[in-house]
């Protein structure tokens, strides 16, 4: 880790990339018009960025299809486009500095996050995929002797990947990777907030040798450049990551046009269950913290609702209270903080009225609840609320910041009905020493992600998505990734005429 002045000397020669990406090189937005990119921490504009519309939307998919159908990356073996990726994947390690400093300064991230999870899960994901791609075999059917059935997977065409602001260099990964692996040519359209990392990322494939067309980056608004692609008649497959109220509207563009294949991975509000068994709770605390407030707490998978056995909650809550002083809020520019800005001042008021929210409707403040001035940035205090009930709106809507809302249950299944109890679905934990008791909660909980004594995601390996309102008609990660991005054919080869049925 460099210190914060090394990170600032790196953020002064940066060369921000503020143009859309399309067909292989940068280009402004054909109406001319551009938005600002703030850094949240500062309150400063870093950039103009291109803010892209529906003419933008229709040459890059134009350039998408022709770059898709001419074959030059669709029709390359899988183990060329694997040496490609491999290629991409040195690019970012090499660059990985300046892709740390771009994504901090963006998106208000602690750069200690950015250097340690964010670009190394960037490479991971990428290099996962690549090295995937000539080991997937497909499938011959039990069709006997008088035929052949082939059943094969096909890139899907073009496909239009939506993302948030909340991780905008690895969400874009966890739909690159298995998108370009898979053949298709890709429109990434970043959040409003977040565009430079996904940008430089582009521009690094195409050095890498992606062929121009195959990705194509497209800043601007959701409700001009998001919508553009959503009702698209010539985009095959959106896969998006946002709000589950976006989500929607990315399932009615499909109906309204060409009945595109949507995947959603929408918003969460997970629970962490801490049963009466549970060992060694300084752990357990530390896992409760880091799952909280981790990337400030904006991350779908957050563990916002804590539900804890009343045996045992009042020797785990002083764990909880005692480590979460660890973790600093402050300039993300600097490695010793943990947390950083929140995305955007919309953002932060909103994170702040669900804080003055759970107080009128009566939860009971227990930690932080303030705003922290610092350099005209948007910071936020952790923040934790105990006597929080099922029907409070923190217990049900997804806060995106740094707030834990406690609740207390006396059994394991009343904590799995308070658990279960939201519209969402994506990931929970347990926290037990009884293999047989977790393995059952881990069961009862219709989420995406159980994990069990310990906060994770899992990793590369194993698919991720929500149960409900969390998500819709696909996982991202792992090879299941690659059903987003693949149609499957099925070829039926008649092999029963007199004379073939003949050796000589
Ligand atoms: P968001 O507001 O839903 O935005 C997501 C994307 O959709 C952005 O690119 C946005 O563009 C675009 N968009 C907005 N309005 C649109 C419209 N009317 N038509 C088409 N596109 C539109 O979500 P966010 O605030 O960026 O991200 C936070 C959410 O993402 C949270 O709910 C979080 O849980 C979820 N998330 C889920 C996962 C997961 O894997 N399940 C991972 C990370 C985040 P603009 O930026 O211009 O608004
Ligand atoms: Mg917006």
């Amino acid at each position: 880790m460099l210190t914060q002045a090394e990170y600032l000397a790196i953020a002064e020669q940066i060369n921000f990339p503020t143009n859309a990406w399309i067909d292989g090189s940068y280009t402004p937005a054909i109406n001319g018009g551009t938005l600002a990119t703030i850094n949240p921490a500062t309150g400063q504009e870093i950039a103009q960025i291109s803010a892209c519309d529906a003419a933008d939307v229709n040459v890059a998919v134009d350039k998408a299809r022709q770059a898709f159908e001419a074959g030059s990356w669709s029709k390359l073996h899988p183990s060329q486009r694997k040496q490609v990726m491999i290629k991409f994947v040195k690019l970012i390690k090499r660059n990985q500095q300046e892709l740390a400093v771009m994504e901090a300064l963006e998106s208000g991230k602690p750069i200690k996050d950015c250097v340690s999870i964010d670009v190394p899960e960037t490479i991971d994901c990428i290099q996962w995929h690549a090295e995937a791609i000539d080991k997937i075999y497909d499938q011959i059917s039990p069709s006997g002797d008088a035929a052949l059935g082939m059943i094969v997977r096909e890139p899907i065409g073009v496909v239009a990947c939506v993302l948030p602001w909340n991780f905008p260099m690895l969400m874009a990964a966890w739909k690159l990777g298995p998108a370009l692996a898979a053949g298709n040519s890709v429109i990434l359209k970043p959040a409003e907030q977040t565009s430079m990392s996904c940008l430089r990322l582009a521009q690094l494939a195409h050095e890498a040798g992606v062929p121009a067309g195959v990705i194509n980056v497209l800043p601007g608004l959701g409700e001009t450049c998001g919508q553009s692609l959503g009702l698209h008649n010539d985009i095959d497959a959106v896969s998006f990551t946002g709000s589950t109220e976006v989500g929607r509207l990315f399932l009615q563009y499909s109906a309204q046009s060409n009945l595109k294949r949507v995947v959603l991975e929408c918003g969460g509000k997970n629970p962490c269950i801490v049963l009466d068994d549970a060992e060694r709770l300084d752990e357990v605390a530390e896992h409760v913290v880091n799952a909280v407030f981790w990337n400030m707490g904006e991350n779908c998978s957050s563990n916002s609702r804590l539900i804890v056995h009343s045996a045992i909650k009042e020797q785990l809550m002083v764990k909880v209270l005692e480590k979460t002083r660890d973790w600093i809020t402050g300039d993300p520019m600097d490695p010793r903080n943990a947390l950083g800005a929140m995305i955007s001042q919309q953002h932060f008021e909103k994170v702040m009225q669900y804080i003055e929210g759970a107080k009128q409707q009566g939860a009971e403040l227990i930690l932080g609840g303030s705003a922290i001035e610092l350099n005209n940035g948007l910071f936020i205090e952790p923040t934790i609320f105990d006597q929080v009930t099922s029907d409070m709106t923190i217990a049900q809507e997804e806060v995106f910041g740094p707030v834990l809302a406690v609740m207390t249950v006396n059994s394991a299944a009343e904590a799995v009905a308070l658990a279960n109890d939201t519209c969402y679905g994506l990931a929970a934990s347990v926290f037990t020493s009884n293999a047989r008791r977790a393995h059952n909660v881990a069961r009862a909980i219709k989420a995406g992600t159980v994990s069990v004594n310990c906060y994770s995601e899992g990793d590369m390996s194993t698919p991720f998505g929500g149960y409900k309102s969390s998500g819709f008609g696909g996982r991202d990660n792992s090879l299941m990734a690659h059903d987003q991005y693949t149609e499957t054919k099925t070829i039926w080869i008649d092999l029963s005429t007199e004379s073939d049925s003949q050796l000589d």
